[in-house]
């Protein structure tokens, strides 16, 4: 199967970063500096995507402050005519920076935030970043831009989410994105100690739909379900290789942000490969695409339309087939293997904190 065209773009851009979460997806193997597309480089990948059919363009990393080639990148996507969002901790933003980051197209910023208190903020952080995060969404604000805020939820954030979401209320966010922790790359290190319980999970429930109601017209919340609790998996990327594309910061090309996790798996890099060759004929894009892959029971299942099987590298990481339904769903032969770690007894909060490159 080819494929339709892709709209998204994710591209990340580093994989430095001042902070060190315990979450982080990004792989346990991070790339190294001398190692990134050069501006030009990441120049062509955007005019080969816009080429594609993408017309959004997440700068993510990592960090993408850190890249000082920033403005320059912003400009090559926002003159293509791509909608350039910024994912950003917020820190090393400042009024110049971004002032000159929305005169060159920058249209939307989403900024991660890991805590309303700010000392349990700045302990999943690894440093004093929640004051210089606020700052930075006031700054979002005074120079008129949208503003996303994204939280990553855990056990040791989900007691304080009515406070969360204040926070954000009060940040002017438009849009907050709760967003319950997918265990991929180094975040699956720390599963144990970061897996939310049955009854944090319940009380969130009312917190989100009775915050869904207070907010409507003003503040968006999208909440990420811990699917590990439920009955079927989520529509991981609303299909594979179907939408958006990311693209790491050496320039492998992946259909989605944690695909380098599944090693069974050959991608291929920008430097050596049109991108448009990449999305429609190669091994890793078109592995998963479409239903042809699936076994039973996904292939005789009314939702494989709706689910699309799950998420390919949730079943990798569980089963080590990335072929397989994916374990979160209840038909599948290895539900239980899912059972067993939300059995499992409680780890204390204790983190093995992101390294750093
Ligand atoms: Fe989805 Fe497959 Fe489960 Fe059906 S069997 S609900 S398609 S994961």
């Amino acid at each position: 199967m080819t494929g339709n065209p892709p709209i998204g773009l994710l591209a990340e851009l580093t994989h430095r970063c001042p902070l060190s979460c315990p979450y982080c997806s990004n792989p346990v193997e991070l790339t190294a500096r001398d190692c990134e597309l050069d501006t030009a480089e990441w120049t062509s990948v955007f005019g080969q995507a816009r080429d594609l059919g993408v017309l959004q363009v997440h700068l993510s990393g990592g960090e993408p402050l850190t890249r000082r080639d920033l403005p320059e990148l912003v400009s090559a996507a926002a003159d293509l005519g791509c909608y350039v969002s910024l994912v950003t901790s917020g820190l090393g933003l400042t009024r110049e920076r971004l002032a000159d980051l929305v005169d060159r197209g920058l249209a939307h910023v989403q900024l991660s935030m890991q805590a309303a208190s700010p000392t349990l903020a700045d302990r999943i952080a690894g440093a004093k970043a929640h004051d210089r995060k606020l700052a930075a969404a006031r700054l979002v604000r005074e120079l008129g831009l949208p503003l996303s805020v994204n939280v990553v939820l855990h056990r040791a954030n989900h007691d304080e989410l009515a406070d969360i979401i204040a926070l954000a209320e009060r940040m002017e966010a438009d849009r907050l994105e709760l967003a319950n922790t997918q265990f991929y790359g180094w975040a699956a290190l720390n599963r144990p100690a970061l897996l939310p319980t049955r009854k944090q999970l319940a009380a969130a429930e009312t917190v989100v739909r009775d915050a869904k109601r207070r907010t409507r017209g003003r503040m968006e919340i999208v909440y990420v379900l811990s699917d590990y609790y439920e009955r079927f998996p989520k529509p991981c990327m609303g299909g594979w290789g179907a939408h958006q594309l990311t693209i790491a910061p050496d320039g492998t090309a992946l259909p989605c942000p944690a695909a380098s996790t599944i090693t069974t798996l050959t991608f291929t890099n920008v430097r050596d490969t049109p991108l448009a060759d990449i999305w429609y004929h190669s091994p890793a894009f078109t592995a998963y695409r479409g239903e042809d892959w699936m076994r039973e029971p996904c292939r005789s299942c009314e939702r494989r339309t709706i689910d699309f099987g799950g998420c390919r590298c949730q079943a990798f990481a569980l089963t080590g087939d990335a072929a397989a339904t994916d374990p979160v769903c209840h038909r599948s032969p290895d539900r239980h293997r899912v059972d067993a770690l939300l059995d499992a007894p409680a780890a204390p909060d204790e983190f093995v904190m992101r390294g750093r490159v």
